[in-house]
């Protein structure tokens, strides 16, 4: 392979989110040679990379100290883009390629916002609700900006309070499931102490705002950016003037790679057994990938994939109970913001469904399949190969993306070149 470093590791963990980092810091514990790579410049994942350094992220810090006594081996800013052999992958950074190579893998990639387009999506200023959250942390000023929040899920919440405390208006926050759902969403979480303490505190800092279920988003208009939103809500539209829409469907899990790897799929989540392990040997699945379950979740999935990745599936059993209950509240995520059926009407003939390759709603509903619309059509073809078009041609049409071809995220030419020198 070209130029770049190669190295070789007991345990190799892709992700450093919570479950990368637990998977990676109990492996290490272990005695395991331990390898960690992620995409981002900095450890933690979507919840904890900005907020390592505050002291209110305590659970946060604990794992960064465990990773750092345990002596892991971090990659951050590479991103894996290609397996040319089995127990060997390709890490692309910025200017460089390194081969990694491994005993047992634990895949923790976690899971993106799912958008679902409708007339006026593609104006500036309407963007994903955790997108916006992250520009905003980045610097985007926000202050005094109206934002309407909208699409389904907790993450809005958390986003809406976010977004309140740095100085915005929030006009509305629509929520697509209906309030019979939230009600018994709501009565379901008093099994779960910490979930409840965090509803009181999301519901002091949203006091005030309007927060509407049986609602979502129509349209945006706005000549060069947008101006306001149509919503429907409980089946009437309303038009509401705001400076950003910050707009999300839930979460979809990231499993290019774990297709790339042949792991098995089942219900649209990596099929892991009792230790996470997928269907292949060897190869382990944390976090969002095998189930959109929130941070206890990707913690106790990546401790115990950890566990098992270093040869001590035996002790990981202590920590099933735990595993059982968090999985308890994943399945009722899943259960109250299943998306409406009326959502599959959202997109209009004209509105854009495929960003990158600019390819309308009318042209993809000729197709019967994935396949066929990405042969005729391009859909899905371009930079984020189908990562925002994928899920949303899936909930419209059924579609499921029958296979995955290396790069699985876009890569420069030199390390393609890499790549086929090294298989
Ligand atoms: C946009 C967004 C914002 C969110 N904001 C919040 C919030 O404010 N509050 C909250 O409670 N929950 C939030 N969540 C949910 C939160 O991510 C989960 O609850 C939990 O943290 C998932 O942990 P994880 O380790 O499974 O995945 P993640 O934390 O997503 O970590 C996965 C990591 O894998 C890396 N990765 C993926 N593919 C590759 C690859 N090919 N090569 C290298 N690295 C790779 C990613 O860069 C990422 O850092 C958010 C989710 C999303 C998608």
């Amino acid at each position: 392979m070209g130029s770049g470093s190669q190295q070789r590791f007991d345990v190799l963990v892709i992700g450093g989110g919570p479950a990368g980092m637990a998977a990676a810091a109990r492996a290490a514990e272990c005695g395991a040679r331990v390898g960690m790579v992620d995409g981002n410049a900095n450890v933690g994942g979507q919840i904890w990379r900005r907020s390592l350094n505050g002291t209110e992220m305590q659970e946060a810090a604990t794992w960064s100290g465990r990773l750092r006594s345990a002596n892991v081996t971090t990659f951050y800013g590479k991103r894996i883009f290609d397996q040319p052999e089995a127990g060997v992958l390709l890490a692309e950074g910025d200017d460089d390629l390194c081969e990694l190579r491994y005993n047992n893998l634990v895949v923790a990639t976690g899971a993106r916002e799912r958008f679902l387009p409708f007339p006026g999506w593609t104006l500036p200023n309407v963007m994903g609700a955790g997108g916006l959250q992250a520009m905003v942390k980045s610097g985007l000023p926000i202050r005094g900006s109206r934002v309407v929040v909208a699409g389904t899920g907790p993450l809005l919440l958390a986003v809406a309070a976010y977004l309140r405390r740095q100085g915005a208006e929030i006009p509305i926050l629509c929520e697509q499931a209906s309030w019979i759902r939230l009600a018994r969403f709501g009565a379901s979480l008093l099994g779960y102490l910490a979930k409840v303490s965090q509803g009181l505190q999301l519901r002091k800092e949203l006091a005030g705002i309007r927060y509407v279920a049986n609602s979502w988003p129509l349209a945006a208009h706005g000549s060069q950016r947008l101006e306001s939103v149509t919503i429907s809500r409980n089946g009437k539209t309303e038009v509401i003037a705001c400076d950003f829409l910050a707009c999300g469907f839930h979460l979809v899990p990231n499993l290019e790679l774990q297709l790339l790897l042949g792991c098995q799929i089942r219900g649209g989540y990596v099929e892991v057994d009792d230790i996470q392990q997928t269907s292949v040997k060897g190869i382990f699945c944390a976090g969002e990938p095998t189930s959109i379950g929130g941070v206890e979740l990707a913690l106790v999935e990546g401790q115990i994939a950890g566990l098992a990745a270093a040869g001590q599936a035996k002790r990981a059993k202590g920590l099933f109970g735990e595993r059982r209950k968090a999985r308890h509240f994943a399945r009722l995520l899943d259960r109250t913001f299943r998306l409406r059926p009326e959502l599959k009407d959202l997109a209009s003939a004209e509105t854009v469904v495929c960003r990158c390759e600019d390819v309308p709603y009318s042209r993809l509903r000729e197709h019967k399949s994935w396949r066929a619309a990405k042969l005729q059509t391009r859909c899905g073809m371009g930079p984020c190969q189908g990562r925002i078009c994928g899920p949303a041609t899936e909930f419209f049409f059924h579609w499921n993306p029958d296979s995955v071809r290396p790069p699985v995220l876009p890569a420069r030419v030199e390390s393609l070149a890499g790549s086929a020198k090294s298989s």
